[in-house]
């Protein structure tokens, strides 16, 4: 049972945004904070963050992050912490992800840093790096469990559905609309939901094949609509104000960067 949870996101944007920072969120479980993803840039977005964040982010709190997968909106920032620990591995971070993923990201990665001045042979591993942690399809965390399954997106995607006993909270993670994936996420008492507005038919083809667009969405209950939060949007959702966005979102909110949502 959590006695309290909060979301942090530390960015809400699309793969072209300009405006906001990659989506990469902070879950706060009674002090213990998961992050979801590890995009590029992290040091300018948590300067910028600790400017004009409701809360303070050090990169050294990247210690527990689970990845959904491998477009660099969501994993760029694998390299930059595995610098880190260039020279000496202390307090490595861990990396959550099914066994997959976890070889994806260090093929991913080898080609970047296995070479290392650190090594007798100069050839390094991933857990010289990080601490992965395979997940079954339920993992327990201690306190928690999260239960992962895929998504309509490419490559490989997993949505997570996060169970504090007391609470359920889904993440969708990048997907297209995708009916069943829905059905799943309903379980919990929130989610939050990936969402494209505005047009689909871009880049010469449509990006339903892979993102959800708010008209899809519409079409689901309000009661649905009511506990989800939508995240991963481009930069003409909303002008300033996020209460006041571009497009219709029926009872839908927009997940705020850089503001607390407490849950619990
Ligand atoms: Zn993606």
């Amino acid at each position: 049972m959590a006695k309290s949870i909060s979301i942090y996101p530390l960015g809400v944007g699309d793969a072209f945004t300009e405006k906001f920072w990659y989506s990469n969120m902070v879950f706060n479980v009674d002090g213990r904070e998961i992050f979801i993803d590890c995009p590029a840039y992290i040091p300018k977005m948590l300067a910028e963050n600790n400017r004009v964040g409701d809360q303070q982010v050090t990169i050294d709190k990247y210690k527990e992050i689970m990845i959904t997968h491998m477009h660099a909106d969501h994993v760029g920032g694998l390299e930059e912490l595995a610098y880190m620990q260039y020279f000496k591995t202390e307090n490595p971070s861990r990396i959550y992800a099914p066994t997959w993923l976890l070889q994806d990201i260090w093929t991913h990665l080898r080609t970047a840093i296995e070479e290392s001045p650190r090594a007798g042979n100069g050839i390094a591993s991933f857990d010289w790096y990080f601490e992965p942690v395979p997940m079954g399809k339920v993992h327990d965390f201690g306190g928690f469990t999260v239960e992962h399954r895929m998504t309509n997106h490419l490559p490989r995607t997993i949505a997570y559905m996060f169970d504090f006993g007391n609470f359920k909270l889904g993440y969708s993670s990048d997907t297209g609309f995708d009916p069943s994936l829905i059905e799943w996420l309903d379980q919990a008492d929130v989610v939050l939901h990936e969402c494209r507005f505005g047009p689909t038919d871009v880049l010469g083809g449509d990006l339903k094949l892979f993102h959800c667009s708010i008209e899809d969405l519409l079409t689901l209950p309000e009661s649905f609509q009511r506990k989800t939060h939508l995240y991963h949007y481009a930069d003409d959702t909303f002008d300033d104000d996020p209460l006041k966005p571009n497009y219709d979102i029926g009872k839908y909110r927009l997940l705020v960067q850089n503001k607390t949502l407490k849950l619990l």
